[in-house]
Formats: C-alpha cells, structure tokens, sequence
C-alpha cells in the first residue's frame, strides 16, 4: 500500500521530456520509505536502463536492498535524478555506478552492458527499462520521422543493441527483464508509434527466452498500466494527466515502488528460476492477454 491509496488523478502539470522527479506534484513512491530486501539478488550486478527515475529508480531501490550492485543508465539531463538514484542505492549498502549517455545513438547503446561490467565486475540482469512516448493531439498522419526515430530507437532498437551487447557477460542463472506496457494490450490511438513497440517487445522477449534457455538465461517482461513517473507530465497533456489511471478496475494509477517487485520477482535466479517467456502485468486490473 502506499501514501497515494485514496488517489484519484493528479494536478494538471506539464514538463518538457524526458521530465524530472523533483517538478513532480506529487513526487512519486519509489519504496524509499517502504521495500524491505530479504537477501534475494544477493551478490548480483545489474544494468538498469533509466534507472534515475519513475520505475527504473524504483527497481533499482529495490535490487539494491535485494543485495545487488546496479549500474544507471541514464539522459545526461537526468544527472540529478541518477544522483538521487545511486544515493540510495548507496545507502542499501550496495555499489552505484552512473553511466550517463543518449541510447537512441548505437555506439552509446552498445557501450553500456561493458561499461557496467567493467565498473561491477561482471553482469548477471539486464533491465531494459529506458523508453520514449509522446501523445499526439494531431491524426497519425502528421507524425514526422524524426518522432518515430526517437520512439522506435528508445524502445526498441536500444533494447536489441544493448541485449546483444550484454549477451558475451551473461550466463547461466543470468536473466533479462523488458518493460513493455499495457500499450501492448490495449493501444491508444495518440500513441501509435509507442503501442507498437510494446507489442514487438513482448515478441522479442518470448523469442529471446527460446533461444538463450539452453544457455540458462531467462528472458521476461513486465508490463506496466498507469504508473505516475516523470514520462507522464513530460509526454501527456495536463487534461490527461488529471484524470490519469481513473480508467483501471482499482481506479487509480499506480506508484513506480508498486511495479519494482514484479522486476525483482523475474530477476531473481532463485524465486523465478523456471520462469521464461513471460509477460507479467502489473495494470491495475486491465487485462494483458
Ligand atoms: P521515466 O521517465 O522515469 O523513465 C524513462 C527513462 O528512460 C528516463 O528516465 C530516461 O533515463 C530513459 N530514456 C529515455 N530516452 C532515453 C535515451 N534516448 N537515452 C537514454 N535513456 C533514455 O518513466 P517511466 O514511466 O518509469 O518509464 C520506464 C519504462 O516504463 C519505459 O519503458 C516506459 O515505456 C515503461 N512504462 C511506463 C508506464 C507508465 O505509465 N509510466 C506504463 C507502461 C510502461
Ligand atoms: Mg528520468
């Protein structure tokens, strides 16, 4: 349960993206105050993807205290965000590092999983959590190349590079965790582009787990409903914003600390070791099949 249970929509707010925690209203959960570890990804080293914000910071909290090193990447404009991050992570008593750079470029993408092994030591999970929408108040038709490059680069492209950048430091017991979306399920129309990258990476992720099982890595997603993170203000138009997560059977929208345990969950070599292929929902109540 956390502080925002009786919540019903938000202040009208907009931010430019990728947005920033701290021009939140409110600041979302991100299990500060609240995750309790019990030893489950002892001795793990993880690369989060946006790990300085939203869900990737709440995942990252939770590793941390789950006894894992994690390794941020992150916008450069984010600096501040994936200092607070690795604060945290810090207090847990576990390694940050902080590995700044723009995923939508295939050098910077491919860097990551190395830079993270050669800070860590090595790299047992990959969550591939970074991502880019933006509504569109306009018809499809007006969308420009340079808006579904951005998406389509985010999401899916830098998932592809980065998994099969990682794929020579992962091995048995190792796991790849994806964040897709309810997007993938029940697509809104201002968010073409970005709906359909959810749908491929749930095809990805059941692909991937066929063919890296006999190596003994798993490959698994989660998929998030409404969750209130810095995407939200920075890529929704306030009237949205207002009203967002009113439409899931709990009527509210959830808090990034509500989705981190789904992500420990999958990677975890212990609780989730016979679980391949899958797309666990985190909705709020709407479907994901
Ligand atoms: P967020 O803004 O906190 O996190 C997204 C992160 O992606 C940013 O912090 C940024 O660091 C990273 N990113 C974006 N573009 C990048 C680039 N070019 N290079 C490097 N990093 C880049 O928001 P969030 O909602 O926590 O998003 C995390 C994931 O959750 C995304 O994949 C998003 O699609 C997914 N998701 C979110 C929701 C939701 O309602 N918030 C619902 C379903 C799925
Ligand atoms: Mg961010």
């Amino acid at each position: 349960m956390t502080s925002s249970d009786d919540q019903q929509g938000f202040p009208a707010q907009q931010q430019e993206p990728p947005g920033l925690t701290g021009a939140m209203d409110p600041v979302p959960d991100h299990g500060e105050r609240s995750y309790r570890g019990s030893g489950r990804m002892d001795g793990l080293r993880a690369l989060v993807t946006g790990g300085d914000s939203g869900i990737g910071r709440a995942v990252a909290i939770a590793f941390a205290r789950e006894g894992a090193d994690v390794a941020l990447g992150y916008l450069p404009e984010e600096q501040e965000d994936a200092e607070e991050t690795a604060r945290w992570v810090r207090e847990a008593g576990r390694k940050a590092v902080l590995l700044p750079g723009d995923i939508t470029d295939e050098d910077t993408a491919r860097a990551l999983p190395g830079r993270a092994a050669d800070e860590l030591g090595g790299l047992d999970v990959v969550v591939n959590n970074a991502g880019f929408q933006m509504a569109r108040r306009e018809g499809f038709e007006d969308v420009t190349t340079d808006e579904i490059d951005r998406v389509l680069k985010t999401n899916l492209y830098a998932l592809l590079w980065i998994t099969q950048a990682a794929l020579p430091y992962l091995g048995e017991g190792s796991a790849v965790v994806n964040n897709s979306s309810i997007q993938a399920f029940q697509p809104s129309t201002s968010l073409v582009d970005y709906a359909s990258t959810k749908a491929a990476i749930n095809n990805l992720t059941v692909n991937l787990a066929a063919e890296l099982g006999p190596r003994g890595i798993r490959v698994n997603a989660v998929a998030p409903g409404p969750i209130w993170t810095p995407l939200q203000p920075a890529t929704q138009p306030p009237e949205k914003v207002e009203k967002f997560g009113a439409d899931t059977p709990l009527g509210r929208a959830g808090q990034p600390a509500e989705v981190a345990p789904a992500f420990v969950f999958l990677a975890s070599p212990s609780d989730a070791s016979y679980v391949s292929g899958t797309v666990l929902g985190v909705t709020g109540g709407k479907p994901v099949f």
